[in-house]
């Protein structure tokens, strides 16, 4: 008996998950132990994803540095930026299409499964530790309560961790395709000429990397004092760091809209999803202006949803610090398969 058990526990332990967050810019490959309920990284690399024809040359490449452990690799699963129907993806933002199956037969895995971005990220929330994590708003979580999340970068991901019976059970949404809404007189500016330029405006379009250059866009309506051209692709990042340094009032006033945009974005995520228990922010762009976020203006927007302001204010709203949680929510759901 004493035996059987621990044959069992070494199969466990040499059992290896292959987990994968694809985005828009980077891709994260991983390989983890099979220890529940959080599979610990044992090698994880970055890929930048345009320079792979396809997912399946990405994972020989990853796995060519780590041939000694591929025979073990028992469930894959893998997170990606855009809609998942049944076992294929299109991605959003990148010119991949993804099938679970033939990624599944190329290297021989008995189970493979696609996640949303964003519904993968979530998997890794309720096993965040503490150092992970940035309060924004302590808040006093309701038990029975969702939870959400919303992550800014390439673009703008949001999924619900439905409370059934105290388990959060993750749900994909595509809601950063869903209507931008405006507020405020500038954000009716913003509005008008997102709507002229692209024929709507998506909330993506203004909460997110590329949201800020939009932004940039509108309110310079000369040369910006930072010589930043919005259609370089490292002009979000340049653009908030004007804005901190305040070398250019313009950068300052698009800094300023894109980050109560996000809180309001976030408001109204929380009051869609009922998220008592939580509201997580993602993505690249919060944990570098965690200053800004916690200078009043994002909680502001965050709250100002009257007559609910008292049931903003009780929503814990937390940044996720760790920058792998939707490849460790990709392992985490390729465990529990
Ligand atoms: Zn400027």
């Amino acid at each position: 008996m004493k035996e059987n058990e621990a044959n069992v526990n070494d199969k466990r332990r040499s059992r290896m998950l292959l987990a994968g967050d694809i985005g828009g810019t980077k891709t994260l490959l991983g390989l983890f132990d099979c220890a529940s309920p959080r599979p610990e990284p044992i090698a994880t690399d970055s890929f930048p994803t345009l320079e792979y024809d396809d997912l399946s040359a990405m994972i020989a490449a990853f796995l060519q540095q780590h041939e000694s452990r591929r025979e073990s690799i028992s469930a894959a699963c893998f997170g990606v930026a855009g809609p998942v129907i049944g076992d294929t993806a299109e991605l959003t933002n990148v010119p991949w299409r993804v099938d679970a199956r033939r990624v599944a037969e190329a290297f021989r895995l008995k189970r493979t499964a696609l996640l949303n971005d964003l519904q993968a990220m979530a998997y890794a929330v309720p096993l965040l530790r503490p150092s992970e994590i940035h309060v924004l708003q302590t808040g006093a979580p309701k038990p029975g309560g969702n939870i959400a999340v919303i992550a800014a970068g390439t673009g703008l991901g949001q999924a619900l961790l439905h409370n059934v019976n105290g388990r959060f059970l993750p749900s994909p949404t595509e809601a950063g395709h869903a209507d931008f809404c405006a507020r405020t007189e500038r954000e009716i500016v913003l509005l008008r000429e997102l709507t002229a330029r692209f024929g709507r405006a998506e909330v993506e379009r203004v909460v997110s990397g590329r949201g800020l250059s939009n932004i940039h866009r509108v309110v310079h309506d000369g040369t910006c004092a930072a010589g930043i051209d919005p259609d370089d692709l490292e002009s979000p990042a340049a653009i908030s760091t004007a804005a901190l340094e305040r070398r250019c009032a313009e950068c300052v006033e698009a800094f300023d809209i894109f980050i109560e945009a996000y809180g309001a974005e976030a408001g109204n995520l929380a009051l869609r999803a009922m998220a008592t228990a939580g509201v997580f922010l993602g993505g690249g762009i919060a944990p570098k202006i965690l200053d800004a976020l916690g200078g009043g203006a994002f909680m502001r927007a965050f709250r100002a949803k009257t007559p609910l302001e008292p049931l903003l204010e009780a929503v814990p709203v937390n940044v996720i610090l760790n920058a792998e949680a939707g490849l460790l929510g990709a392992a985490v759901f390729a465990a529990a398969q």
